[in-house]
C-alpha cells in the first residue's frame, strides 16, 4: 500500500479538499496523511501562548477565529445538508473542548492537547466529504497507532503491531485517512512528532508496512537544490539519496521534517 501526504496547502480550503479527492480517487488502494488546515497549528500556538500567560479573552477570540474558518469551509465543502449538520457538529465539539482546555489549562498536557485538533479537524471534515461521495474509506485515529517513548522518539514495535492490526481490523477499504503529527506519548497523553512532522508520519508508516513508495505531496514541484524562499530560480533535483534528501532537511530544508528520511531507509522505501 502506498502512503501519500498532503500538508496545510492541500486541505487548507474547501476548494483544495474537492481537488485532493481527484488525486486520491484513482488507483490502488493508499493510506492518506493530512496536515491541518493551513495556519491551523500557527493559530493553536497563539491559542497556547495566550492561556500560557492568562490571557483567556485573547485565547478564546482566537479559537473564535478558527471556528469561523472551519464553519465557512464547512458551508462551501459539502453538498447534503444531513453532512453539514454533522461536521458544524463535530466542530463546535472541538471548539468547546479548545474553551474547556484554556480554563482550567494544564501546562504541556492542555498544550498538546490543544495542538492536536488541527489535524484532528481536518481529517475528519474530509472523512465526511468523502463518506458524502461514497468513496470507500476509513478514518484511523493516528492516536491509535502512533506513539513516542520518554526520549520523544518512535516505538517502531508499537506502531507496526498496532497499525498492521488496525488495518487488519479495517480490511476492505480503498482509502485509509489518518492524522499526521499527533501521537501519544509514554504516559498514554496526546503528544505530537514536532513543527513540520506529517512528514515524519507518514515516512513512519510507509517504513511500518514496508510500504511500495511514501509520496510527500506539497506546494512545490519537488525538493529543490536551493530554499526557494531566499534563493531565485531553484530547480527541482530528480533523484536524491537519501542522505542528500536528510542532510537537506536537516539543514533547514522546510519540505521535509529533519527525521523524514530515516524509517524510509531503514525499511528501503521510496520517497
Ligand atoms: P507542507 O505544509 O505541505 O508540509 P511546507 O511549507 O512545510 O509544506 O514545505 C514546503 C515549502 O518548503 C515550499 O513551499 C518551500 O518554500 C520550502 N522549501 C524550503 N527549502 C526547500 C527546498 N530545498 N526545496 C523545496 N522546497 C523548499
Ligand atoms: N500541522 C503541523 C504543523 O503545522 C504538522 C505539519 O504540518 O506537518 O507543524
Ligand atoms: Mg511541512
Amino acid at each position: 500500500m502506498k502512503v501519500l501526504k498532503f500538508g496545510g496547502t492541500s486541505v487548507g480550503s474547501a476548494e483544495r479538499m474537492k481537488k485532493l479527492v481527484e488525486i486520491i480517487q484513482l488507483g490502488e488502494q493508499k493510506l492518506v496523511v493530512l496536515s491541518a488546515m493551513s495556519g491551523t497549528t500557527d493559530r493553536l500556538v497563539e491559542i497556547n501562548e495566550a492561556a500560557k500567560n492568562g490571557k483567556t479573552e485573547e485565547a478564546r477570540k482566537l479559537i473564535s477565529q478558527l471556528e469561523e474558518r472551519h464553519l465557512q469551509t464547512v458551508n462551501e465543502l459539502y453538498e447534503d445538508k444531513y453532512t453539514i449538520t454533522l461536521a458544524k457538529h463535530f466542530i463546535s465539539e472541538i471548539i468547546e473542548l479548545l474553551q474547556s482546555e484554556i480554563s482550567s489549562y494544564k501546562p504541556s498536557v492542555s498544550e498538546k492537547i490543544i495542538l492536536a485538533q488541527g489535524e484532528i479537524l481536518s481529517t475528519t471534515l474530509f472523512q465526511f466529504l468523502l463518506e458524502e461521495r461514497k468513496i470507500n474509506s476509513c478514518l484511523l485515529s493516528a492516536l491509535d497507532f502512533m506513539k513516542i517513548d520518554n526520549n520523544a522518539e518512535p516505538e517502531n514495535d508499537f506502531i507496526r503491531k498496532n497499525l498492521t492490526e488496525l488495518l487488519e481490523k479495517k480490511k476492505g477499504f480503498q482509502i485509509y485517512i489518518t492524522q499526521g503529527f499527533i501521537c501519544t506519548n509514554d504516559k498514554n497523553e496526546i503528544d505530537n512528532l514536532g513543527r513540520g512532522g506529517s512528514d515524519y508520519t507518514a515516512s513512519l508508516i510507509g517504513g511500518a508496512l514496508v510500504s511500495e513508495e511514501i509520496q510527500i505531496w506539497t506546494d512545490i514541484d519537488g525538493m529543490h537544490n536551493n530554499d526557494p524562499r531566499i534563493i531565485e530560480n531553484t530547480q527541482p533535483i530528480r533523484y536524491l539519496s537519501y542522505d542528500e534528501a536528510a542532510e537537506l532537511a536537516y539543514f533547514g530544508a522546510k519540505i521535509l521534517h529533519p527525521s523524514t528520511v530515516r524509517p524510509a531507509k531503514l525499511a528501503k522505501v521510496p520517497v
